[in-house]
């Protein structure tokens, strides 16, 4: 998608603190941290909305999760964390490329994103 920033970030196009990338997935640290830990997980295949999601993106979005446990001592987030996807307007969602926050580092409040 030409004019998506998360698209723009995977590309390179736009700069970002990233954590982590491999075919499928990326990685990086959100510009504003509501917690200590507070990443950003995207497929890398542009999805607008968790409601476009098929069953070809299963693998994708399988894959956030399972390699968000995997690292979870490298992103300081053993003692839990909290997975947030907003969806569109209702939910809250800004950018519309599908991502996942990963919230963590801390005791969570009840009431974040
Ligand atoms: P949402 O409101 O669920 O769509 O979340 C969008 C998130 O993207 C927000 O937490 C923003 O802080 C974050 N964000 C927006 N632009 C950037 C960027 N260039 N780099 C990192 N995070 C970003
Ligand atoms: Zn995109």
């Amino acid at each position: 998608m030409s004019n998506c920033i998360f698209c723009k970030i995977i590309d390179g196009e736009i700069p970002s603190a990233k954590v982590y990338e491999d075919e499928l997935i990326y990685i990086f640290k959100d510009i504003e941290p509501q917690v200590k830990v507070h990443l950003l997980a995207i497929p890398k295949k542009h999805i607008t909305s968790l409601d476009e999601l098929t069953a070809e993106d299963e693998q994708a979005i399988g894959h956030i999760f399972s390699t968000v446990a995997k690292l979870s001592e490298e992103f300081g987030i053993t003692e839990g964390y909290r997975v947030i996807s907003n969806c569109k307007d209702h939910g809250g969602q800004t950018v519309g490329h599908v991502h996942f926050h990963v919230l963590g580092g801390e005791k969570l409040p009840m009431n974040i994103i």
